[in-house]
């Protein structure tokens, strides 16, 4: 609107709240020419100065005035350290899991987790049926009488390793249940499961593990079975399957019985 046409409406609005002063028409007028201010110098202050400028910043895709500058500056700050804060806690929480639920030494996860996880476990998995297998290492404790309980626990630790390595191809779940007895759930067929596991009970046959300049070797026991997803719900049960199966490896040890 014009500058002139502004002072005009503004000029009649006052010049008619003195002619209507003692009128019913004077609050009317009043509100009138109260609104007409506060309008144009909204309008001039805001509308013309910043509003104008912004868009044309926008448009022309100019610097963005100094004010709206700060302010972008002010909130991408804010979320910055919104990221920060989010991305510590994230950090945090995956720590304090992997302490509550992972075996220091093999990395593994632990029995804590098989319990208080089993459902999350199922629905990670998509085979029809689930492969558990249950493995002892043979003559473990021989490593701990010859070279000492802290070179037990370094043999552990690699073997825990080659035993992840031998495994990384395919879907699972590796748990340490004892000492030197682990828990693997597979994503897979029995019949390729127990062959990948007959695999690595070879591995093992083979393979030397270097603690303190020595190489040292191990066989494995192994008991398994294929179970259905109703049967998890009572995992002690499957359990005591796959013992009793182990149990029937280590009769004879370096072993795999199904
Ligand atoms: P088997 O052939 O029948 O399996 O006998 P084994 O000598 O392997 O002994 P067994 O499986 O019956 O017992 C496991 C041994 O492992 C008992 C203990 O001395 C040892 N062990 C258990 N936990 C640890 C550990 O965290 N570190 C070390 N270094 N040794 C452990
Ligand atoms: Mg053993």
């Amino acid at each position: 609107m014009h500058i002139k046409l502004r002072i005009f409406l503004i000029l009649l609005s006052a010049a008619l709240l003195s002619v209507f002063k003692e009128s019913a028409l004077f609050y009317p007028l009043l509100i009138t020419l109260i609104s007409f201010i506060i309008y144009f110098f909204i309008e001039y202050i805001y509308y013309k100065k910043e509003i104008v400028k912004i868009l044309a910043s926008i448009i022309k895709e100019q610097k963005l005035p100094l004010k709206i500058k700060k302010m972008k500056g002010i909130f991408s700050g804010i979320e910055e350290l919104l990221i920060m804060v989010f991305d510590e806690l994230s950090l945090k929480t995956y720590e304090l899991k992997e302490l509550a639920f992972k075996d220091p030494l093999t990395r593994f996860y632990n029995l804590l987790y098989l319990e208080e996880h089993l459902k999350d476990i199922m629905s990670t998995f998509t085979n029809e049926k689930i492969s558990i297998f249950m493995i002892d290492i043979d003559k473990f404790k021989e490593i701990n009488d010859t070279f000492g309980h802290i070179a037990g626990d370094h043999y552990l630790k690699e073997f825990s390793d080659e035993l992840r390595k031998s495994l990384k191809k395919v879907r699972t779940l590796i748990f340490r249940y004892g000492g030197d007895e682990f828990l693997i759930f597979i994503d897979d067929e029995f019949e390729k499961s127990k062959n990948l596991m007959e695999k690595i009970r070879k591995i093992f046959e083979e393979k030397e593990i270097l603690i303190d300049n020595k190489k040292l070797k191990t066989t494995i026991s192994i008991g398994g079975g294929e179970f259905r997803w109703e049967e998890l719900k009572n995992i002690e049960n499957i359990l005591k399957t796959l013992d009793k199966k182990l149990y029937k490896a280590k009769e004879t040890r370096n072993t795999l019985y199904v």
